[in-house]
């Protein structure tokens, strides 16, 4: 999806609710990736700002098992026009925040790009399918019999004498 700034320009208020409804190759899950933004242009500066609801199909990396992350979440997100290096509008390089993004003139924000990049913030840099998973039993029973490092065993030899 994508929309021109143009358009939104021409709507009551400068603003307009998008519903967005769409599958995202990349999140390997047959749901859409559902959305309601709202779109407000303001001068120079397009705000955009709603919820976002999607089901991504990830690997956990305890278990090794697929699972499916269900994120819904808000998001408030400025665009501008031109580029606030260029010396427009000073005033609102002041009052921009880390989130603005240039467009660089361009009338044309997309929205697919835009959702995607959102859930990709979204999605923890940890992968566990649930808070009670155990792991890969394989990888665990691997793990614990594996022999302990050759130069520790001098450890186990060691009488320890307590102070009389
Ligand atoms: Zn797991």
């Amino acid at each position: 999806m994508k929309i021109l700034i143009s358009e939104i320009e021409k709507k009551e208020n400068k603003k307009d609710i998008l519903n967005f409804s769409e599958i995202i190759e990349e999140f390997n899950n047959e749901k859409p990736v559902t959305a309601k933004l709202e779109v407000e242009v303001l001068d120079t500066t397009i705000i955009l700002t709603g919820k976002i609801h999607a089901e991504v199909n990830l690997t956990c990396d305890m278990c090794l098992k697929d699972f499916t992350k269900v994120l819904d979440f808000n998001v408030k997100e400025a665009y501008t026009r031109y580029n606030l290096n260029e010396g427009y509008n000073a005033e609102y390089e002041v009052k921009s925040n880390n989130f603005t993004e240039d467009l660089n003139g361009s009338d044309e924000i997309d929205i697919t790009d835009f959702i995607y990049q959102c859930v990709i913030l979204h999605i923890p840099n940890k992968l566990v399918c649930d808070i009670n998973c155990k792991g890969d039993e394989k990888l665990s029973e691997y793990l614990n019999t594996t022999k302990t490092d050759p130069r520790l065993e001098i450890f186990k030899n060691i009488k320890i004498e307590k102070d009389k």
